[in-house]
């Protein structure tokens, strides 16, 4: 029997109420599709408000790079776009280099930054102190500042586009589970679960750190690793305001910007955490995820040359969740192999908070038009690195990208 709150038949329904689902189910209502967002927590409860909330529009390749500054535009516009306000902070990121090989890199960005019609310029060890006061220049061999770069408090992404998709008319529908994807003649036909079945001809698999587990219901393996991500916020320090740059040193993969008065640091460390969902209970919950606050030190090491402050601080939050790695470091966003009607989008290497508002507008132009505005041939659900590698591969690379995340790919080590 079927709950009389559950929506019998929609257009689409969206599983997973995090930044890429909410984005999407916004994007499908507003092209005037009925939708169902569903998530077995409440919305926006799990990986996506534990994010950083940082932007990094200059990417190692082009179609990433306009992808993510669509992203920032979507930000810039998006009161406009949804009619729910948003805020956040656009002091821009500094890049800082500490090694001969990762100056060129903050060469190459520069150019491509050129070519793409972005700002973005290299800037004195002096000049990145005076945007960043904690920030010590011993060590800094150049830096590089993108103005356009904003960070954000991450719930604010999936809570508002739920709410702006329930404006449009979709159903929103936490703490339900889906069980199972219904299908007929080789396509889907909907989806059960605990409180019913909803009919309908499109689901989109935007579960986050259970995508895998998800689309395996669809008959469909998309290939990625749930991997620990984690993050430390320092009590309210003097010299800290909120229009001070984002701040990433490239070789030991750290970021650093204000929050709460006080700094974020969070990292990439060699060794993380990856998860296999399917031997977790049900019921699991990120907050159920162990954290492990001597990650975060042996990261604020580290950098201890150019942010001492880190040493002997005061915490006031620290905090983790399980963003998905695959083994080429690319997204998945498209439609899944092997069963039509079935999305996926996710595996976003950390990165799927701030590019939310862009992949999820470019998921529902795929499923409503076919034709999505940018370019995302390299996210697409089917390539080799998603669906015919080992499990033994996938592991390994899923932490080279992950523990490699600002170095461009061709540095990385084999
Ligand atoms: C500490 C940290 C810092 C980060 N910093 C950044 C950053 O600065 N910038 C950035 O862009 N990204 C960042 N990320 C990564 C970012 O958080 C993720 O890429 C993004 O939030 C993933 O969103 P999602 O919607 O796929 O996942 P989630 O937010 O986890 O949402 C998935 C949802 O699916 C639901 N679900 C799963 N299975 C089912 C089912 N069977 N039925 C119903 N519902 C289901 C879950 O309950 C969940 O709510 C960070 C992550 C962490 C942990």
């Amino acid at each position: 029997m079927s709950d009389t709150n559950l929506p019998a038949r929609v257009d689409a329904v969206v599983i997973g109420a995090g930044g890429l689902g909410a984005s999407t189910a916004f994007h499908l209502a507003k092209a005037g599709l009925s939708v169902a967002l569903v998530d077995k927590a409440e919305l926006a409860s799990q990986t996506s408000p534990r994010a950083a909330g940082l932007t990094g529009v200059l990417r190692a390749d082009d179609d990433m790079t306009r992808i993510a500054t669509l992203a920032v535009d979507m930000i810039e516009s998006f009161e406009a776009d949804t009619g729910e306000k948003l805020v956040f902070f656009q002091p821009g990121s500094l890049k800082i280099a500490r090694r001969e090989q990762d100056e060129a890199q903050l060469h190459e960005a520069v150019a491509r930054a050129g070519r793409l019609g972005i700002a973005a310029r290299i800037v004195t060890p002096g000049e990145a102190q005076g945007m960043m006061p904690y920030l010590h220049t011993a060590g800094v061999r150049a830096a590089m500042h993108v103005p356009k770069d904003v960070y954000l408090e991450p719930v604010q992404i999936p809570a508002c586009y739920a709410a702006a998709a329930s404006k449009r008319g979709a159903a929103l529908l936490p703490n339900t589970r889906m069980e199972e994807i219904v299908t007929q003649a080789g396509a889907v036909a909907g989806v059960r679960t605990d409180r019913g079945e909803i009919r309908s001809q499109v689901v989109v698999d935007a579960a986050g750190g259970w995508l895998r587990l998800v689309a395996t219901m669809g008959g469909a393996d998309v290939k990625l690793v749930p991997t620990r991500h984690q993050l430390m916020i320092t009590v309210p320090l003097p010299k800290v305001q909120p229009m001070q740059p984002i701040t990433r040193i490239i070789d030991s993969n750290v970021y650093v910007r204000p929050d709460k008065g006080g700094l974020m640091l969070g990292g990439y460390e060699p060794d993380p955490m990856q998860f296999d969902m399917a031997s977790l209970p049900p019921g699991f919950r990120i907050e159920d995820m162990p954290l492990d606050l001597g990650v975060l030190r042996r990261l604020a090491d580290s950098v201890a040359e150019q942010f001492p402050i880190f040493r002997d601080v005061e915490l006031q939050e620290y905090r983790g969740g399980l963003p998905t790695m695959t083994a080429d470091g690319e997204h998945v966003l498209g439609a899944a192999p092997g069963l039509a009607g079935l999305f996926v989008i996710g595996g976003c290497c950390v990165g799927g908070l701030s590019t939310a508002p862009a992949l999820g507008r470019l998921l529902a132009e795929l499923i409503v038009t076919g034709k999505p505005c940018l370019n995302i041939a390299t996210m697409a659900p089917d390539r080799q690195a998603t669906t015919s590698i080992s499990e033994e591969t996938l592991h390994h690379k899923a932490q080279l990208h992950y523990s490699h995340h600002y170095w461009w790919p061709d540095t990385l080590p084999a």
